[in-house]
């Protein structure tokens, strides 16, 4: 039977009922199961089984060799990382990630707990929902899982091993290009200007020379500062909420990088839900209030929760006091710099939110993309003078105007 399971092949949804009976302990071989391919993502395939009795679930990811979105060749080493990183991540903050069930290296298929209570946030977002744990939850889950992850906390050869099994060449390739190059340098011709946005683009992006060296800074810190262990995709589509709280999904891109790429995404992303609230449903009182705060609250307790977490881990003499504080601060600079990144890189390139995509093309759509694009060249060169979330949010809405 588990020859079977000697070479890797892509299951489809009878095939993954049959493995797990074979290969997990999960269910029993008389339950009846039933599957459904669930994956909305451009990359894997996502199968979740059921007992059609009791409702009892399962998730299984699995990777292939083929990117699912072009057919593209894509190393599976990514899915071991996934894998790795969801039981440090489930060790370090257990509330905010599925727990993992079984890991099968050769079929490259993860098994997890079914987190199908929560809702994408994205989505939910874009639906007018609220979340009031929102930023309580990622706060907590930016600060416990980055900072132990450094060499400040961590052994520091065992920190090196972790870089090496970390080290995601195709997937830092794809952010590198994508999140670092193209926005500013469109060599590969993939951006995607909204017609009557592209001297707007040229003028501000392609032709800003300071701009283009502050983003090179920012490039030449995700690549060689080996920092913490980093989620590395950390958008509203990793991050599924509800009432009770968040669950954080799909580590694949993560890598030794600047921590505050990640604080950054999540940031970042959460501009896209409130400019889309704030060009197309302005009266959104609630919506937009509830935004506005989240941002700011995400900005000031990440700064609050990565102090209580460094004095409670890092130990050494030399890491107190001052450098405690230029740390800190170096982090919550590199967090608004990253943010800009991904606000630009979103509007300009060809991985488009769905915020930004749904918006007729129109007046409308160019005037909020140039308010993203403008508010995330602000957070990329003034990144280290901010000193509080409500300062990040009078950015938007002094470029938003008006409508706010
Ligand atoms: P990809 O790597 O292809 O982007 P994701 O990890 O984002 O895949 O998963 C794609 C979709 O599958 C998610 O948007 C979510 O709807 C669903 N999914 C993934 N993991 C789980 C899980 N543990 N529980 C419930 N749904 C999940
Ligand atoms: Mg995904």
């Amino acid at each position: 039977m588990d020859n079977k399971y000697a070479k890797h092949f892509l299951m489809n949804a009878e095939d993954a009922k049959q493995y797990c009976i074979d290969k997990l302990t999960f269910f029993n071989a008389d339950n009846k199961l039933a599957c459904c391919e669930i994956g909305d993502g451009n990359i894997n395939y996502v199968f979740k089984v059921w007992d059609e009795n009791t409702g009892k679930s399962i998730i299984i990811k699995q990777a292939d060799k083929l990117l699912r979105s072009s057919g593209r060749p894509l190393d599976l080493h990514r899915n071991k990382i996934e894998a790795e990183i969801l039981q440090i991540e489930g060790k370090l903050a257990p509330e905010y990630v599925p727990t993992v069930y079984n890991y099968d290296e050769i079929m490259c298929a993860l098994c997890m707990e079914d987190i199908s209570a929560y809702k994408n946030l994205r989505t939910e977002l874009l639906a007018g929902k609220t979340f009031d744990k929102l930023a309580e939850g990622i706060t907590s889950f930016l600060a416990n899982t980055l900072l132990p992850t450094t060499d400040l906390c961590m052994n520091r050869a065992e920190k090196k091993e972790r870089v090496k099994l970390f080290t995601n060449v195709e997937l830092c390739d794809i952010s590198e290009d994508l999140v670092f190059t193209e926005p500013y340098y469109n060599y590969k011709k993939r951006n995607i200007i909204t017609k009557g946005n592209e001297d707007f683009v040229k003028q501000h992006l392609y032709q800003d020379e300071k701009l283009k060296c502050e983003v090179g800074v920012l490039r030449n810190k995700f690549m060689n500062n080996t920092q913490a262990l980093i989620h590395g995709d950390l958008h509203s589509g990793s991050i599924f909420a509800n009432e009770d709280g968040i669950k954080v999904i799909d580590p694949e891109f993560a890598f030794y990088g600047p921590m505050g790429y990640d604080s950054g995404n999540v940031i970042g992303n959460m501009f896209f839900s409130w400019a889309n609230k704030a060009y197309l449903d302005s009266d959104n009182t609630d919506f937009l209030n509830w935004v506005e705060n989240s941002i700011a609250k995400v900005y000031d307790l990440f700064e609050i929760k990565l102090g209580e977490v460094y004095d409670k881990e890092v130990l050494f003499p030399f890491y107190q006091g001052e450098f405690k504080q230029r740390y800190i601060a170096s982090v919550m600079a590199d967090t608004m710099g990253l943010a800009g990144t991904e606000m630009i890189r979103r509007v300009v390139g060809d991985s488009k939110v769905a915020e930004v995509k749904s918006v007729p093309e129109g007046k409308v759509k160019l005037q909020m993309e140039r308010a993203l694009i403008l508010t995330g060249i602000n957070f990329i060169k003034k990144r280290s003078k901010y000193s509080c979330g409500k300062e990040i949010v009078d950015e938007f809405k002094a470029i938003v105007g008006d409508k706010l």
